[in-house]
């Protein structure tokens, strides 16, 4: 059977696990769902490895070889296959687009439901096919060339649709009702728009009364009904949101809250700004460096020195 084959296999699979209502099979539809995407990716690689190259672009371990000609070509050995991270490299290399956020936030919630058992409500797991549902779309459409309706059918296309366009018109009042506060922090307000919930994964977050002042407002989660105080909510979204770079986000000097953004110039908590130029030399005091004295690191130890 293609890999093309496996691939819509897979995704069908994992559809069907999520309209049963055992649920315990939402562990294998994530499985099948994030399983069924990766064989995509093989299927692009695969069909567009050079012929006569056992599928060079989809194995671990590439070899040169001379053929007959005299001619060096590479070609795929054993049976190890490329990894997620390895299908990025290649894709990033060859131009080949997708979605990555989304491809990795599958991945995380498969891992997290697969290795902690993580409660996962259907909410989040509709956020999850949602995902699914844009990455297989375009996918299928601007790499694969393909009509995906047609690949997947019209029933696995119709729940890929209709869970997407319910999580979606969810999300929507959601953030509706979020807009309506001011933050002052572009970074702060992505970060909550796009926080899962800490219990049930789902990105379903609201605000109860946004017409609050920001310090009384109350995030509750849609799904399962947890609640979140106003900065136990600016932590932990700009926390996750800032995961992969964390120098943007320090200790702020003022209120010791880990929720100073660094290129905002400004606490998301207590709002203070601390002097970000350095007083004694002028340069730009470095995040790792800013403690709201005033002086960098440097200039800091030379008036130590003085003293
Ligand atoms: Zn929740
Ligand atoms: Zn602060
Ligand atoms: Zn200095």
């Amino acid at each position: 059977m293609s890999i093309l084959n496996n691939a819509i296999d897979s995704l069908v699979l994992g559809l069907e696990d999520f309209e049963s209502s055992n649920p315990k099979r939402l562990i294998s539809c994530t499985r099948n769902l994030f399983a069924g995407i990766l064989l995509l990716f093989k299927h692009k690689l695969a069909s567009i490895s050079p012929a006569g190259s056992d599928e060079a672009l989809i194995k671990q371990k590439v070899l040169p070889q001379v053929d007959t000609d005299g001619k060096v070509i590479w070609k795929g050995k054993g049976k190890k296959t490329v990894d997620v991270q390895e299908i990025r490299d290649r894709f990033t290399s060859l131009g080949i687009k997708t979605h990555w956020d989304r491809v990795e936030k599958i991945n995380k919630f498969r891992n997290d439901i697969e290795h902690y058992h993580t409660d996962m409500s259907k909410d989040a797991i509709r956020q999850l096919i949602t995902d699914c549902f844009i990455v297989v779309r375009d996918f299928i459409t601007d790499e694969i060339k393909d009509d995906p309706k047609k690949l997947l059918g019209d029933e696995a296309w119709e729940t890929l649709v209709s869970v997407s366009e319910v999580y979606e018109k969810e999300k929507e009042e959601c953030v509706k009702f979020i807009d309506e506060v001011v933050f002052g922090s572009d970074a702060l307000y992505e970060a909550i728009i796009s926080y899962n919930c800490i219990s049930c994964s789902s990105g379903l977050i609201t605000v109860d009364d946004p017409k609050l002042p920001k310090e009384d407002i109350t995030f509750v989660c849609k799904s399962c009904g947890q609640e979140y105080v106003y900065e136990q909510m600016v932590e932990l979204s700009l926390g996750e949101y800032f995961s992969d770079d964390s120098s943007y986000l320090i200790d702020c000097p003022e209120c010791d809250k880990k929720a100073y953004i660094y290129h905002e110039q400004r606490c998301a908590i207590c709002e203070e700004s601390a002097e970000h130029t350095c007083e004694r030399c002028g340069e730009d005091i470095p995040a790792e460096e800013l403690d709201g004295s005033g002086f960098c690191g440097w200039c800091t130890h030379m008036m130590n020195k003085d003293d």
